[in-house]
């Protein structure tokens, strides 16, 4: 789908800071144009999906296509009048022509781009700038180099949870016990004090709890503490998807599958579990020999959330510098200079030697 410019007859992209389309030449602003039907955010039924099924699949876009990295394997979507260009994660330059994008499950919602590309370069900049163990051929390439809009895909899970658990409950008691201590002169005295010991009960039941929106990343391109580093994510401002949305900018196509995601989002449901269990055993300790749990009405949503990327090469290593383009937080690795490193250290004990030459100076008897 290509927005053109009702003024100028360009292509129309979304801009972060309008929260529409505008075009890049004359300024025309327009809305976000609905081709969706149905204008809510729907949670699909994860088992319905897990089957394959291609009548449930569709397009980013109808005119969406798509290049698959050669050097990081990333596949990334986007849509005329947007050009390839070099890797959003990894810089290598694309050389393989965009092909028509395979359809997917299609993203029910996304986060709009809100930062605008201007304030990511100068919040990279700053970043890159304030770590002063950065190579400076880094900080120059950094400067150089762009940085990309993506759109990284999500799953979000939902479910209904019900779990049988075995376990024992420990309570604590006092017990006065006596124990004997060498005095001053040498004599055993005995004495008592207060012990804290714990009696386990068998401990068994159900809990139950419906976990909601379970957020879990997609993509493999980008390292999981970096993408924990980025949230919180506002999810409670994801919009319906519109084609609109991903003009002029990218996307991943996911990665993670729809079934290893929620086996990610299981772990991180049993993690509350697992508190559930111990508060409802209750008593001042907690066993936990078995929880078995049912999920049920279980549902999902494939969401896109937006990032800008500043992806370089250094010495044949990778670097990501990563914004979160609705809140700003910066999120980065970069290599540390050696020589500056050693510069600094090499000063910090010139400095020692000089301090200690000049205390021995101050402390020679006066003649
Ligand atoms: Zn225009
Ligand atoms: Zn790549």
């Amino acid at each position: 789908m290509r927005y053109p410019c009702p003024g100028c007859s360009a292509d129309l992209e979304f801009d972060p800071k309008a929260g529409q389309l505008k075009c890049p030449y004359c300024g025309t602003e327009v809305s976000v144009p609905t081709e969706n039907t149905a204008r809510v955010i729907r949670e699909n039924d994860l088992h319905a999906y897990l089957t394959p099924d291609a009548a449930r699949l569709a397009r980013l876009a109808e005119n969406a296509v798509e290049v698959a990295c050669e050097s990081c394997g990333a596949v990334t979507e986007f849509t005329p009048p947007e050009v390839a260009g070099f890797c959003p994660f990894c810089a290598a330059k694309i050389v393989a022509q965009p092909i028509a994008a395979d359809p997917l499950i299609a993203p029910e919602a996304v986060l709009p781009f809100a930062v605008p590309k201007k304030d990511a370069q100068v919040a990279v900049k700053k970043w890159l700038g304030s770590r002063w163990f950065a190579p400076s051929a880094l900080k120059n390439m950094a400067r150089q180099d762009g940085i990309a809009g993506v759109y990284l895909p999500h799953w979000t899970y939902d479910s209904q949870t019900q779990s049988r658990y075995r376990g024992q409950r420990g309570e604590h008691y006092w017990e006065t016990e006596r124990y004997s201590e060498t005095d001053q002169n040498g004599r055993i005295v005995w004495k008592e004090r207060q012990v804290q010991k714990t009696r386990w009960y068998p401990a068994s039941g159900t809990v139950a709890r419906f976990f909601d929106d379970i957020l879990v990343a997609a993509t493999g391109s980008v390292s999981e503490t970096r993408l924990r580093g980025l949230e919180p994510w506002d999810l409670n401002a994801l919009v319906s998807y519109e084609p609109a949305y991903l003009s002029g900018f990218k996307a991943q196509r996911y990665q993670v599958d729809l079934g290893t995601g929620f086996e990610s989002a299981k772990e991180i449901m049993s993690g509350v579990i697992h508190s559930d269990v111990c508060s409802d055993i209750g008593g001042d300790e907690q066993r936990v020999h078995s929880i078995q749990t049912a999920y049920s009405d279980e549902t999902f949503k494939h969401i896109l959330l937006p990032v800008w990327i500043a992806a370089y090469r250094f010495e044949g290593k990778v670097f990501q510098v990563l914004i979160n383009a609705r809140t700003g937080e910066v999120q980065g690795e970069r290599p540390y200079s050696i020589w500056k490193i050693a510069g600094a250290v090499l000063f910090v004990i010139a400095a020692i030697a000089l301090f200690v030459w000049w205390q021995q100076g101050q402390e020679k008897p006066q003649v």
